[in-house]
């Protein structure tokens, strides 16, 4: 039985959350606007207001919590934590606050999985306690996140491996402690046995920032973003900094991605019930032609349909949750979670999307203003559509695995064709019109 209710030990956790979001997190987003102050460990006036809060995130027991009790985490599950996530995504600081930020979430999974314990002392110990951050290097700027067209490759060289080649949007790059970086290692390899996953300590020689690509809704510019333009330059590292086995790259990308998706998702619950909260607020403040905004149908209309849309998604992602969990407690196969995921994927930059701009319609010409948060939120909608894989790519995986398991109609018509039905339970039941 689904079941989505948490104990009352936990909704307190939450309560607490939900106020700490809202007094210490959203205030950081206005003193420390713009993810340079977040993710810059150098960076002292954020970093003097971080440490003691996230001191008292570890003091409740909430410190990185997507992290199962196998990798050290508290191991509550996707379910509550689908309830903390929609906490945090209320605000841009609260991840980071909480420990649960990307690209680090995954990045720390795949060094729990697949780490020495010199790497886990060196990389994932910090990077647990937020005194570094890191970043994920898969994408290539020729083919997108395809493995089939990567080029970035590896070989090995006496005890080395030697990386070439470039990597696009590479999150956090420039103030990353390290990079796990996706390369190809034997090219005539079949797709999923073509890569290795490599750590690149980001002091290696020859690692190289061409350009830190500004994204929309971001509050970025041009060439100060975070979306990293890299260069490996034939960097050097020890033969152990190949995670898995030489091969296993595409296997160890997904250990993380899955996870990333649903998060996004859950994060973007919250995005959006704050959205539906500011539209609320608007529609009994402002007033129009002798009425209350939220008294004409038409404004009716859009907070009914945002409060729809948000319950349906909210839902499927609570779901999807619970399916990963049922994995987890060996109730359902390895896989199960696979088409929930990618419905999740594609539903939320279109849920965000439309809430927020109907949020934002109702704000009016103050909603497009910088001075509300809507305009950014509303630029940055296309950003949740190709982080972790473009969206129409997830369309077309979802639709091909209900293809597969589809069958042709039985004969010339489709198989609900009414005068053939008919023509059979006629058949079935040829004196079905005798009245006795
Ligand atoms: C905010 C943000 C953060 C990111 N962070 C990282 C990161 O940390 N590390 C990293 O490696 N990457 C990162 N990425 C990159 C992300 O993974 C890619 O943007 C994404 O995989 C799509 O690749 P692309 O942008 O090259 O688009 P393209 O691959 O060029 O796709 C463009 C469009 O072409 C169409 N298309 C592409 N492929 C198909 C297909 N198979 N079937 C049908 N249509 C298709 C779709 O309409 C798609 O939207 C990030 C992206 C964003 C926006």
């Amino acid at each position: 039985m689904i079941d989505f209710s948490v104990e009352p030990e936990f909704q307190a956790k939450l309560d607490w959350m939900a106020q700490f979001v809202r007094d210490e997190c959203e205030t950081m987003d206005l003193l420390f606007p713009g993810p340079n102050a977040m993710y810059d460990k150098t960076y002292k006036p954020a970093l003097r207001h971080l440490k003691p809060l996230q001191e008292q995130v570890k003091a409740q027991g909430l410190w990185a919590c997507h992290l199962g009790r196998n990798l050290g985490g508290p191991g509550y599950g996707q379910v509550k934590l689908g309830l903390m996530n929609e906490i945090l995504g209320r605000s841009n600081w609260a991840p980071t606050v909480f420990g649960t930020a990307a690209p680090d979430t995954g990045n720390a999974e795949i060094l729990a999985l697949f780490g020495t314990d010199e790497q886990k002392r060196k990389y994932l110990d910090p990077l647990m306690a937020g005194e570094i951050v890191s970043c994920f290097s898969m994408t290539e700027p020729q083919g997108g996140a395809d493995p089939g067209e990567f080029t970035c490759k590896a070989w090995r060289d006496g005890d080395e491996w030697v990386i070439e080649g470039e990597k696009w949007f590479s999150s956090n790059a420039r103030h990353a402690a390290f990079c796990l970086v996706i390369c190809v290692t034997d090219a005539e390899a079949k797709l999923t046995e073509r890569m290795s996953m490599f750590i690149v300590p980001t002091d290696t020689p020859g690692f190289e920032i061409i350009r830190n690509v500004g994204i929309a809704g971001a509050q970025e510019t041009i060439d100060d973003g975070q979306s990293c333009y890299v260069r490996y330059n034939r960097c050097r590292v020890p033969l152990d900094y190949m995670l898995g086995n030489p091969g296993e790259g595409f296997k160890v990308a997904q250990a993380r991605l899955g996870g990333g998706r649903i998060h996004h998702a859950m994060r973007t619950v919250g995005r959006c019930q704050r959205a539906i909260d500011m539209m609320l607020e608007r529609a009994v403040s402002r007033r129009t032609k002798g009425r209350m905004l939220g008294d004409h149908q038409m404004v009716q209309a859009k907070i009914a349909e945002s409060i729809i849309q948000l319950e349906q998604f909210r839902l499927l992602v609570l779901k999807t949750a619970w399916i990963i969990d049922e994995i987890e407690a060996g109730r359902m196969p390895h896989g199960a979670s696979r088409n929930h995921i990618g419905m999740c994927k594609v539903a939320m930059a279109q849920v965000y999307h439309d809430i927020v701009g109907k949020a934002l319609e109702l704000h009016g010409s103050l909603g497009i203003s910088l001075e509300m948060p809507l305009a950014d939120w509303y630029a940055g909608h296309m950003a949740l559509a190709f982080a972790d894989g473009p969206t129409d790519v997830h369309k077309s995986q979802l639709a091909r695995a209900y293809l597969k398991k589809a069958r042709p109609a039985p004969g010339l018509f489709p198989s609900e064709h009414v005068p053939t039905r008919l023509a059979a339970a006629k058949a079935r039941f040829p004196h079905y019109l005798d009245a006795e």
